[in-house]
């Protein structure tokens, strides 16, 4: 494997609160929803990298905040409309709860992305791993690098549907549904060729891309700069951190 480093260019954006308000509601799979979000306050919104983020702010008890964190999934500038598709798991989460009682005209404050970092420029092939949650990065990154390499996707997912989802397709862009848990995102990976070309970007559920992030590290001996897998959520905790270390054992980013 080449020893030469792949780099990821990084943008900073001026912080931004902005109260936006529920335009539409679409449903793209059995457990995914789109809403649309829009408002003059979209001005000068930008979103440049596959995995930026904003910061949903539910009303919270004084002293305290209710933050969760959720991909621009499309941004149309000309509309002034953002749209945010949320996987609709339950009713406990404040998210979710919103997701699955949104209606036309409600608020919501979103805050940031803080910044932008984008796909490394080195790259040729990318292989992809994401949960429904992450399916909304996931597209973003095949948008990013579609045209100037290859794509190999996997989606887990349990819904017979999620392949309904609209990410971006065509020559070069593979995209398989795979059972979730452990097991099978490391049997997908084993089958795939990664070579000095190759970058690997896996999110979704925490404590089930552990296994991954250790065989990408001492198996596969990908460095930092080769792979990124990243924990969106975490079974049984709420607002998880996601800037906490996924592997206690290898805290290395
Ligand atoms: C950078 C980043 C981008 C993200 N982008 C998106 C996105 O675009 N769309 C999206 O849907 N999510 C996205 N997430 C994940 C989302 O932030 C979490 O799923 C969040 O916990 C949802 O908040 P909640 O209020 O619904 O549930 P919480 O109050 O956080 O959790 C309540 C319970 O629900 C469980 N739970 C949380 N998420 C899920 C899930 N996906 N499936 C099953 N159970 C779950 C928790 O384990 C907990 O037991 C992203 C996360 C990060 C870090």
């Amino acid at each position: 494997m080449s020893d030469a480093t792949f780099t990821r260019e990084s943008i900073r954006h001026e912080p931004a609160a902005r109260e936006l308000r529920v335009v539409r509601t679409e449903r793209l799979t059995s457990t995914i929803t789109r809403i649309t979000l829009g408002g003059e306050a979209l001005a000068g919104f930008a979103a440049h990298g596959p995995e930026d983020h904003v910061k949903l702010v539910f009303p919270a008890p004084p002293g305290q905040r209710i933050l969760r964190d959720y991909t621009p999934a499309v941004f149309d500038e000309a509309a002034q409309e953002l749209s945010l598709d949320f996987v609709v798991h339950g009713d406990e989460g404040p998210a979710t709860r919103f997701a699955a009682g949104a209606r036309p005209g409600d608020p919501l404050v979103v805050a940031g992305p803080r910044g932008s970092r984008l796909p490394p420029r080195e790259a040729r092939r990318y292989v992809l791993i994401a949960d429904e949650a992450s399916l909304p990065a996931m597209s973003r990154w095949i948008a990013a690098v579609r045209g100037r390499a290859e794509v190999v996707a996997f989606v887990q997912s349990e819904s017979s549907d999620v392949l309904d989802y609209p990410l971006p397709r065509g020559d070069g862009i593979q995209v398989t549904r795979i059972p979730t848990g452990a097991d099978a995102a490391l049997a997908a990976v084993e089958e795939v060729a990664i070579d000095e070309h190759t970058y690997v970007w896996a999110a979704g559920e925490a404590t089930g891309l552990i296994p991954l992030r250790r065989a990408l590290r001492r198996q596969r001996g990908l460095a930092k700069d080769r792979a990124k897998v990243d924990g969106y959520w975490r079974r049984g905790v709420a607002g998880m951190d996601h800037h906490a270390p996924l592997d206690p054992e290898d805290p290395e980013d």
